[in-house]
């Protein structure tokens, strides 16, 4: 009880303490959204658009990419710009950076969020399906932050990383994306250390998500589990804002963080949770 008290207190203390947003501060800003088709980047995309913000979107689907472009045009974005890229190639995490760079000047914000599908299943050893996640929802990451890094430094600029608290502990079924997100926190963790003990001007933030109500995760947790959804409206506010404060983490919902600091305090009772919270039977 008194562990639990400390983890509530601790978590109010760092909302309590978390610098005011201002929405003004969004106002012509430069930014780029991956994996904006669809989901919580979409919803990104609209939020952006509808503080007024220039914004390149990017993910694989042209078509679907023109209509969210054209409604953030019509939401009130300064400028919407889209580039179809496919993140497991080796060359166009980078391009789609570069097209960014020229098409609005420079990046005030860089916000890495795509993934690339992966089954809801026990692992049976599909090695080459974990290789090429990692390439799509780890390495493109690593690529597109280097390659921006110059110019969010110029802009005092923010690296935003849309991680999950799956990325923090571990869960059955999804073993090649959890492992992704464990990349992601542990690298992205690593770098702003780096920054900070160098006095960069970029800040780095790692967003842990619990689960959000996008038509991708629903369709795979269906009748599966009744770990409750949160909206991905209010996911994609709540990351924006983290950003923009230049707040190093984000736990949506609130509770992500009691479970990710139990894991490690109350690891047998925190295991019997997670493997009876899943519909399986032998
Ligand atoms: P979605 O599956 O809805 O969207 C994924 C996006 O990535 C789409 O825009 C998709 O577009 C794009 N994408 C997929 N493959 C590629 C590829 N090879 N190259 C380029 N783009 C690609 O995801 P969510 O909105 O649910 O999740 C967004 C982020 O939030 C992710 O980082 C996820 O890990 C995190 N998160 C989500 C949770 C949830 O419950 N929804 C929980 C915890 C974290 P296209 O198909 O057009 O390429």
């Amino acid at each position: 009880k008194v562990i639990f008290t400390g983890i509530c207190v601790a978590f109010l203390a760092v909302k309590w303490n978390a610098p005011k947003f201002d929405a003004e501060s969004l106002k012509g800003a430069r930014v780029l959204v991956t994996g904006a088709s669809t989901g919580i980047g979409e919803q990104m995309a609209y939020h952006y658009a509808r503080f007024g913000a220039q914004i390149v979107i990017t993910a694989r689907r042209e078509k679907v990419l023109q209509q969210v472009v054209e409604k953030c045009l019509s939401l009130g974005a300064q400028k919407a710009l889209y580039v179809a890229a496919d993140m497991s190639s080796e060359s166009e995490p980078a391009k789609v950076v570069d097209f960014a760079l020229e098409k609005l000047g420079g990046l005030d914000y860089l916000v890495l969020n795509h993934i690339g599908p992966s089954p809801f299943s026990m692992w049976t050893g599909d090695v080459d399906h974990t290789k090429w996640l990692m390439s799509v929802n780890f390495f493109s990451y690593v690529q597109m932050a280097w390659k921006a890094l110059a110019s969010l430094e110029d802009s005092k600029g923010s690296l935003i990383i849309v991680s999950s608290l799956l990325g923090k502990m571990s869960s059955p079924f999804v073993a090649p994306y959890t492992s992704t997100k464990f990349a992601l926190n542990g690298f992205f963790g690593s770098l702003q250390h780096e920054l900070a003990m160098k006095k960069s001007n970029v800040s780095v933030s790692i967003c842990t998500l619990g689960l959000i109500d996008t038509e991708a995760a629903m369709d795979k947790v269906k009748g599966v589990t009744k770990v409750p959804a949160y909206p991905a409206t209010d996911a994609a506010l709540n990351i924006i804002m983290t950003g923009a404060t230049r707040q190093s983490d984000l736990f949506y919902p609130w509770f992500t963080y009691i479970a990710a600091a139990s894991k490690d305090m109350f690891p047998s009772v925190t295991n019997y949770i997670i493997q009876n919270s899943y519909n399986y039977i032998p």
